[in-house]
């Protein structure tokens, strides 16, 4: 039978007239293969086409070769600029980040789990993981591999969940050292915001980089944002972190859709008691001296850690569950003040 990678397989031995193969090269648009029939396009230009012609009439010999191929049908394509359907941001209705003042309070889990959440209350939504230092969406999301290329420059996004997925850790193989630090940080969530074909969605959710540093404050300014959630632990947030967030999304005029507690209490496995470690109601009145929305609390519960390090997060996989209910209630509380934040955002700000 033809399979799109036996296609990709026989093109890989046709040469591009650059160097290198075709599919290398980012020529070869989607395959398509119906009933033994192939189809596919090559990305060309009025000053490539000529060249690209017996290129063209070589793909189509290989692929014809191919046991249980019927027929191939080869074309050249203008590519113009921005060529590949829903390329960029353009058609995404709204950006929200996810943040949080220092590391390890639940940020990815709870970014992915609110995704998950806005997308059962009836939004079409990506993630984008711009956690450039440690990008752990690829595993909550039980990704893996490498995103296709579409043409020469657009990055599909991967799909797990009914989401659209893109992470710098597709970008980079797990061992290999960290490079992108510094001025490759914003040039590498530029990319992830100009090349990714994100089409048509109601909100990208991004996962941004723990802290409220200089490359925090930068990414702020560089992704359109429609409104930042943040994400701490009780005690963080009767600390400073969480206010230092708050500081910096104001200073860049994005506003502050809220505040979400994570590991706000403790839920016993066993028994179903609730403990509140660090006192209760804290959040809620920090939240509000602050001037910021309290969005919800999610408890400390192993189903939670368990489920999200193994890639299955809980609102995707256990939909019944009281925990996937606060994420969803979570979403539509963020959701509606994203819908407020819009309506009251000032024209001019005068400081
Ligand atoms: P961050 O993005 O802030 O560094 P993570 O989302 O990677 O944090 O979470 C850190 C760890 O805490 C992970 O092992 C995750 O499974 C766990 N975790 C996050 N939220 C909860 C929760 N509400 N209950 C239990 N474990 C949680």
């Amino acid at each position: 039978m033809a399979t799109k990678e036996r296609v990709l397989e026989a093109l890989r031995k046709v040469k591009a007239p650059g160097g290198g193969d075709i599919v290398s090269a980012g020529l070869v648009s989607e395959v398509v293969i119906a009933s033994g029939r192939v189809y596919f396009s090559l990305y060309a230009n009025p000053q490539t086409a000529k060249a690209l012609e017996p290129v063209r009439f070589a793909a189509e010999q290989a692929v014809r070769a191919l046991p249980g191929v019927a027929a191939a049908t080869v074309t050249l394509t203008a590519e113009t600029a921005g060529a590949a359907p829903g390329k960029g941001v353009g058609q995404v209705k709204r950006i929200i980040a996810v943040a949080s003042g220092k590391g390890g309070v639940g940020k990815s889990t709870t970014a992915v789990n609110l995704a998950l959440g806005f997308q059962a209350n009836g939004l079409s939504v990506g993630v984008m993981d711009a956690d450039i230092y440690g990008p752990s969406v690829p595993k909550l999301l039980r990704l893996k591999g490498k995103p296709e290329l579409i043409g020469s420059n657009t990055l599909k996004p991967m799909e797990n969940y009914g989401l659209k997925v893109m992470s710098i850790g597709f970008l980079l193989d797990e061992e290999s050292p960290m490079i992108w630090r510094g001025p490759m940080v914003g040039s590498a969530v530029t990319q992830m915001l100009t090349d990714v074909a994100w089409g048509e969605l109601d909100v990208l959710v991004v996962d941004m980089p723990p802290g409220t540093g200089d490359a925090q404050l930068t990414l702020s300014q560089k992704v359109p944002l429609a409104g930042a959630i943040i994400v701490s632990t009780p005690q963080d947030l009767a600390l400073i972190d969480a206010r230092k967030g708050l500081a910096m999304f104001r200073k860049v005029n994005v506003p502050v859709l809220g505040i979400i507690e994570n590991m706000s209490y403790f839920l016993c496995p066993s028994c179903g008691t609730r403990s509140d470690i660090f006192g209760h109601g804290g959040a809620r009145a920090e939240a509000e001296r602050l001037g910021a929305p309290f969005l919800g609390e999610i408890p400390l519960h192993m189903d939670i850690r368990e489920k999200s390090d193994a890639g299955l997060p809980l609102v995707a996989t256990d939909p019944g569950s009281p925990h996937a209910k606060i994420y969803r209630d979570i979403a539509a509380a963020a959701w509606s003040q994203a819908e407020s934040a819009q309506r009251t955002v000032p024209k001019f700000v005068i400081e």
